[in-house]
């Protein structure tokens, strides 16, 4: 039984890896299931440390193979703002939206062109092991809200190759295109060849 732990509360990011990586484990947990909390300070300035940070500290506590993500939107207008401080940038999803709404208001639509960013960690326990994996998105920041589904700044981020608004799309949809289903995949290209579960590797 292959069991791996999603190190993160936020149920939206759970669902989105857990549906790509149903193929890679048996059991996946996420920190909901446990009791005990891990503290981890995402205090760096850099997505990819804290990723490491949370992957390693919750790996090495339940003794499992451990994913974290860290991500985060970086919107031009606002000079990258708020990036990896995003889950700070208000108390909820809809304060988040809000302030980025008001924030931005009287920017015309040329000028809210944004980012989504994902790094992925996958650390391995009995190896102290950690790498990392990375997947971007680009869009736009809308003026209002369209669609109620994914979370976070999904119902304000509009993709236009799809011409729709993430929070519009279903979560199949937005994993094809989304910065963490992209880092997912290179994590999941690497997972196949490091267990030999390829068959192209296999036939080398
Ligand atoms: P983290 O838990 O520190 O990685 O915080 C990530 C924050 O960035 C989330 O709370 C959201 O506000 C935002 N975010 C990251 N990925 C997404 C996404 O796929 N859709 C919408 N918002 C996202």
């Amino acid at each position: 039984m292959r069991s791996v732990i999603i190190a993160t509360e936020n149920l939206g990011k759970f669902r989105e890896i857990k549906t790509l990586l149903a193929d890679e484990f048996d059991v996946f947990h996420s920190l909901r299931d446990f009791e005990e909390k891990v503290p981890v300070d995402e205090d760096s300035m850099l997505y990819i440390e804290n990723a490491m940070k949370k992957a390693r500290k919750v790996g090495d506590r339940f003794g499992m193979y451990a994913i974290a993500d860290d991500s985060g939107l970086e919107v031009e207008a606002l000079g990258g703002r708020p990036g990896v401080r995003s889950s700070r940038y208000g108390r909820s999803d809809d304060e988040r939206i809000e302030r980025l709404l008001s924030e931005l208001e009287g920017v015309p639509w040329e000028k809210r062109e944004a980012v989504f960013r994902a790094y992925l960690a996958f650390y391995l326990p009995e190896k102290q092991r950690c790498y990392v994996f990375y997947g971007e998105l680009k869009g736009i920041i809308g003026f209002e809200r369209k669609g109620v589904g994914g979370f976070g700044f999904d119902p304000v981020f509009y993709v236009p190759e799809w011409n729709r608004y993430l929070a519009e799309m279903t979560l199949e949809e937005k994993n094809v295109l989304s910065h963490r289903g992209r880092a997912i995949r290179a994590f999941k290209d690497f997972h196949n060849v490091r267990f030999f579960r390829n068959p192209t590797v296999h036939r080398l």
